[in-house]
């Protein structure tokens, strides 16, 4: 078996997320894709973040028509800070040892995992897939990969995929400007947004919706 991990706050879960996964699934021929909502991310602490719960449903909503695609809620069910060694120890005894783990990460995550708790640790756990994003430049990300694979001996994958600039920071910027996010996002999500009247107010008066973190 091979299981993907594409972790992330999905605030909201995009397209760009979408393609990436599939991309993925399919050059490594990975038999499900697990996605994992962050519960309470150490990084983004205090930026007003939408209560998971509801990025755990949007987050269904959108991978529910894919029979290799699920949601996890491993994190967003933990107390406290999340760290990815965390949930990757715990999907390691959850699926045993002959289970195949991917770690699915865009190309600026990729620059920042040094930073992540026990991380080399976590680089010999797992095969990460480092994909591109919109803005990455290669040689930079190539070379960084190289260093990390040279340095912690670890398996770290690169995937081009798709070039979507699509961001959940944008979509939320969209939202509250009353531009279009159609095609951008499923359109499950979509109206999952406009019921829920997400991203439409400033984190202050939107106490009801939104989680503060600080
Ligand atoms: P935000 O704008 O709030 O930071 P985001 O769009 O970056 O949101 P995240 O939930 O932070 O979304 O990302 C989860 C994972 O998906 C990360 O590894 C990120 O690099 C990757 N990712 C996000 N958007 C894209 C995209 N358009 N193409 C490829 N990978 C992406
Ligand atoms: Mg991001």
């Amino acid at each position: 078996m091979k299981i993907a991990i594409m972790g992330g706050t999905f605030d909201p879960i995009h397209m760009g997320h979408l393609v990436t996964a599939e991309a993925v699934r399919h050059e490594f021929k990975i038999d499900e894709v697990l996605f994992v909502p962050t519960g309470n991310p150490p990084h983004k602490a205090g930026m007003g973040i939408t209560p998971a719960e509801q990025r755990y449903l949007m987050t269904v909503l959108a991978t529910a028509a894919n029979a290799h695609f699920n949601v996890s809620r491993i994190e967003i069910d933990r107390k406290g800070t999340t760290y990815t060694i965390d949930t990757i120890k715990e999907l390691r005894t959850l699926y045993g040892p002959d289970t195949q783990l991917y770690f699915i990460t865009g190309a600026d995550a990729v620059h920042e995992i040094l930073t992540w708790k026990n991380s080399e640790e976590l680089l010999q756990m797992c095969t990460f897939v480092a994909v591109t994003r919109p803005g990455y430049k290669k040689q930079q990300l190539i070379t960084h990969i190289d260093e990390l694979r040279s340095q912690y001996h670890s398996s770290i994958k690169f995937l081009e995929v798709p070039a979507l600039a699509i961001s959940s920071s944008d979509i939320r910027a969209r939202v509250k400007n009353e531009a279009p996010i159609k095609y951008l996002v499923t359109s499950a999500v979509e109206n999952y947004i406009y019921k829920h009247k997400l991203y439409t107010h400033p984190v202050s008066l939107n106490k009801g919706l939104i989680t503060k973190m600080s």
